[in-house]
């Protein structure tokens, strides 16, 4: 397929290359210098998408999408597809959308789980919002970046899928950061509070498989200084735009928003930035009842 590839940082420059290396035609763009191995790189955004049977974006937030999407759509053919692999808003995802059907441009939103690490070995999960058209059009390079991609309705939905499991996320990790914290100050061993979490009804993604204490459990970013991994500044991203969400569909995420609220305080009031999302654990070791 001939593909523009909008977007070229830590996520999108490997994705495009898989994509080039599986024999795709890539012709990338993006705002800053980066060149990508196998792939074109056009002078504009209009220029990389123009004839694309697939134009794929990977970009900071929804409303950098919007601009490129007024860009690129009307540069687009008739019958082709605009997949966007960024985590937006879920509205920014359904506007974007509305404006691709005026011009007969089938639209995704198709953001992703896996990471950095996900992108360059080609394992990401896909959660993917649109018509089962373009979800097929879209499927072989699905199976060329990632290892999974879940159709999950129509456009919007894709967005709807990644913040709600996000949401969760974020709410575990404190969770079980907190308990990690009140372990520790009841003489409980972490290693036999783990063994105990991890087959019992307190298990979870944060405990049984990212640990948040060093030495304990599988290897996690908390066994290299909590170097991320999945930074805490990505997941209050992720937890605003739950909130986004909660706000404009009327929905009550009373721990959402506490976990915005404590992600939010970790990361620009405190050490939080840069620090893998589990360095909420040394955050709770060090703080009393009281605060
Ligand atoms: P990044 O900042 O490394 O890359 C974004 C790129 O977009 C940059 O290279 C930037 O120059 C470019 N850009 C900005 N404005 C542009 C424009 N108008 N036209 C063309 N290019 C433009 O970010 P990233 O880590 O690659 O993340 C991209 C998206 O993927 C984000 O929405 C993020 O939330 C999501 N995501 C990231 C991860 C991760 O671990 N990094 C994981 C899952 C999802």
């Amino acid at each position: 397929m001939k593909i523009g590839f909008i977007g070229l940082g830590n996520m999108g420059a490997p994705m495009a290359k898989n994509l080039a290396t599986a024999g795709h035609e890539v012709i990338g763009f993006d705002t800053a210098a980066i060149t990508v191995e196998g792939a074109t790189i056009a002078a504009t955004a209009i220029a990389a998408a123009r004839g694309a049977d697939v134009v794929i974006t990977m970009l900071p937030n929804g409303a950098i999408l919007r601009a490129v999407a007024a860009d690129v759509i009307p540069a687009m053919s008739a019958g082709s597809v605009l997949l966007d692999c960024s985590t937006v808003d879920v509205d920014s995802a359904r506007a974007v959308a509305e404006q691709a059907a005026e011009r007969d441009v089938m639209a995704l939103d198709a953001p992703v789980s896996g990471g950095i690490g996900g992108a360059a070995a080609g394992t990401l999960t896909f959660m993917v919002g649109g018509s089962d058209a373009a979800f097929d059009i879209a499927s072989p390079l699905f199976d060329v970046m990632g290892q999974k991609a879940v159709h999950c309705g129509p456009s919007g939905n894709g967005q709807a899928a990644k913040i709600c499991n996000n949401m969760i996320l974020g709410i575990t990790m404190i969770g079980t950061c907190e308990a990690f914290a009140l372990a520790d100050k009841l003489g409980l061993d972490r290693q036999a509070m783990f063994d105990v979490v991890s087959t019992s009804s307190g298990y979870s993604w944060t405990m049984n498989a990212y640990c948040p204490a060093p030495g304990v459990g599988p290897t996690s970013p908390a066994d290299n200084d909590y170097q991320p991994g999945f930074a805490a500044d990505l997941m209050l991203k992720d937890l605003r735009l739950s909130q986004q969400a909660a706000s404009s569909a009327d929905a009550d995420t009373p721990l959402g928003k506490a976990a915005t609220e404590l992600y939010r305080t970790f990361v620009e009031d405190e050490d939080g930035t840069g620090r893998d999302f589990s360095a909420m654990l040394p955050r709770f070791e060090k703080r009393g009842a009281a605060e």
